[in-house]
């Protein structure tokens, strides 16, 4: 059994106004805050961030931005730095998620200074990593994480590993209800547990928590959570449900 306490993060990407989510926090914190020892982390956009932040005060659930400037600040138009979120009391923040891979041309270098920078800043990083479906058919997934890992944690120490997440996304099980079986996501996070050792040696690779992401909801997260390598998800659209997402924070009771 890993002593590695499991996380359950949910990424409400570009869903909820600020009406939504204070609804939404008052029916899920009451769902969660019994919820044996997991720890929880919430993703809203950036225009919820202090109010979900204040609502959850009691510290029970960690709040995230679902990205950040490297910079602190400057004429980056659209952009929010880490000071910007340390002072609202952001906790977390998701780096490298896919869309934003595909979408806003996110890549490995900017990833590395974003990874540095919110370290520096107290903000725990969550960088996103995964191939395409064509990669995977093609035999490319294990050289497309190593780079991604290669790249986006080219700044950061080997005692600084363990205090950021890893988050397994494949492309193709993003928003598609296409979930990895256990076997593959097992498979390839105990690859990039691997990588890690072999970047950043074994202790730091033991330690560091990697989570799955990819059509997780409440049916078939018990059976991911079974794996020895996997240890927590990054949860999408199965999020945006408070309900349901406690219960897939709650599944050791399913
Ligand atoms: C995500 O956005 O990180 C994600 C995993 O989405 P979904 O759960 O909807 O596949």
């Amino acid at each position: 059994m890993s002593e590695r306490t499991p996380v359950i993060a949910g990424n409400w990407k570009m869903f909820k106004t600020n009406t939504e989510a204070a609804a939404y926090v008052a029916e899920f914190l009451a769902l969660v805050v019994d919820a044996g020892p997991v720890e929880i982390v919430l993703c809203p956009p950036f225009t919820c961030l202090e109010a979900v932040r204040r609502e959850l005060a009691d510290g029970r659930v960690r709040v995230a931005a679902q990205n950040m400037h490297f910079e602190a600040e400057g004429a980056y138009t659209g952009e929010v730095s880490a000071p910007m979120l340390k002072e609202i009391g952001v906790t977390d923040v998701v780096l490298g998620h896919s869309e934003r891979r595909q979408y806003f041309c996110e890549n490995d270098a900017d990833l590395a200074r974003k990874t540095s920078t919110a370290l520096a800043a107290g903000i725990r990083p969550i960088l996103c990593v995964g191939e395409s479906d064509r990669e995977r058919e093609a035999g490319g997934t294990n050289d497309k994480l190593k780079g991604q890992l290669e790249g986006g944690l080219a700044g950061i120490s080997a005692d600084q590993l363990p205090e950021m997440l890893i988050a397994y996304e494949p492309i193709w099980a993003i928003g598609t209800g296409k979930t990895a079986t256990p076997e593959i996501a097992e498979e390839t996070i105990a690859f990039i547990r691997g990588a890690l050792a072999g970047q950043f040696g074994p202790q730091a690779a033991r330690r560091v928590r990697i989570l799955y992401g990819g059509s997780v909801n409440p049916g078939n997260i018990g059976e991911l959570m079974k794996a020895e390598n996997i240890d927590g998800a990054l949860v999408g659209g199965a999020s945006l449900d408070a309900a349901g997402f406690a219960r897939i924070i709650r599944f050791k009771e399913a």
